[in-house]
């Protein structure tokens, strides 16, 4: 199927919708279960490939993204079929970033088997190294266990290891907070994510009483918490997101260019564009992934039986555009939004772009039109500002 044209680059993402068990605040596509059909699982997601690949045919891969659920319970084995499948199928970019997510706690599974089948990215779910803060959120680790995965996977040869981090839980204090970070740093990763806890109405520590520090705590936080990573030399470049220029993620900084991705896997999500309209799939979830039969959806692109499908046409495809873009430090390319809808994002959204920059929320540049330090804080925001 390899050939090269026009789509540039993209990135797939597989989705593995199994846990150990369920931490509380988790509203994610996970199950729990200690029975997980590890070869039917990798039999299904290459069925998928198969059919579905041709749509990306015309791009270069540049990253493969193993995400959960808890991908490092999925046997290398089986996970290895999938990866070598996907590189034979497409083009790809020199040194594709190829990451899995991986939970400390539970059975280990060999980092240096992962490095053999080709993974050379690992993103670790740390949430905290608080013993009593883990136990609140119900993670099935304890900081010990987080701290030895991460300096394993240095030592057996990973060079690019992202750590995830929580804040906001209930209780903390800004303190607290900022004392995580430090210990997290000491780790030495290479990229720090750091987000705030939300609980949704259905998070069982939602149902048991708990809420986050409230939100005036949670901005606190987050300030003092960029001023910390980056005088530690991780730079902010997305609202979550810290890390020296070399180590930002590849797959993440794709998407929020508004670069097409190929979603296999229950729940996963696709994206690609036509033209000035973008395509969106949401397969559908664990059990009914499984057996569901391909089919041709309205723009006669094969989709899994039972996924949720939605067209953006212009209007909304440019605000995603630039919704996605506000998210970054160096925010929307204004030449590849021309490129793809005939016209500047001012011709589009003007007055609202110039009321955002008259409040010192972004930057208008010949280039780029991107947040400023404070504005970033407020990225969904000003994108809904947009649509007024
Ligand atoms: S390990 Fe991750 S995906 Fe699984 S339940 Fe916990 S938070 Fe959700």
């Amino acid at each position: 199927m390899k050939e090269r044209t026009s789509l540039g680059p993209f990135g797939v993402y597989l989705h593995f919708p199994f846990c150990r068990s369920k931490c509380g605040y988790s509203d994610f596509a996970s199950v729990a279960t200690e029975e997980i059909p590890q070869e039917r699982y990798a039999r299904f997601l290459l069925r998928e490939l198969s059919t579905r690949a041709e749509s990306y045919a015309a791009g270069e891969l540049c990253s493969i993204y193993v995400g959960g659920g808890t991908p490092s319970l999925w046997d290398p084995g089986e996970l290895a079929r999938v990866l070598d499948d996907i590189r034979r199928t497409f083009v790809s970019c020199a040194e594709p970033e190829i990451t899995l997510e991986i939970n400390p706690g539970g059975a280990g599974v060999s980092l240096e088997r992962l490095i053999k089948i080709g993974i050379n990215r690992l993103s670790v779910g740390v949430q905290s190294l608080d013993d009593e803060m883990l136990r609140l959120l119900t993670r099935i680790h304890d900081g010990a266990e987080a701290r030895t995965l991460v300096l394993q996977a240095r030592r057996v040869g990973f060079t690019n290891i992202n750590c995830d981090l929580i804040f906001g839980l209930p209780g903390q204090t800004l303190s607290h907070h900022l004392e995580q970070l430090r210990r997290l740093l000491e780790l030495r990763p290479t990229h720090i994510s750091t987000y705030a806890l939300s609980l949704s109405e259905k998070a069982p520590l939602r149902r048991a009483g708990f809420a986050p520090a409230d939100p005036d705590l949670q901005a606190e936080m987050m300030e003092a918490g960029r001023e910390l990573l980056e005088e530690a030399g991780y730079p902010q470049y997305e609202v979550s997101n810290f890390a020296p220029e070399a180590y930002r993620s590849v797959h993440n900084t794709l998407t929020w260019a508004g670069r097409p991705y190929l979603g296999l896997g229950a729940s996963a999500h696709s994206m690609c564009a036509e033209g000035s309209s973008t395509l969106r799939v949401a397969n559908p979830p664990w059990p009914d992934y499984l057996e569901a039969p391909l089919l041709l959806d309205a723009w006669l692109v094969p989709i899994v039986q039972g996924s949720a499908v939605e067209i953006l046409d212009g209007h909304a495809a440019r605000f995603e555009m630039i919704f996605l873009g506000l998210r970054t430090v160096e925010g929307l390319d204004r030449r590849a939004y021309r490129e793809r809808f005939d016209g500047d994002p001012l011709d589009h959204f003007g007055s609202s772009l110039l009321e955002l920059f008259s409040h010192d929320l972004i930057s208008l540049g010949e280039d780029r039109i991107a947040p400023t330090r404070r504005g970033i804080w407020f990225a969904d925001e000003l994108a809904l500002r947009l649509l007024t």
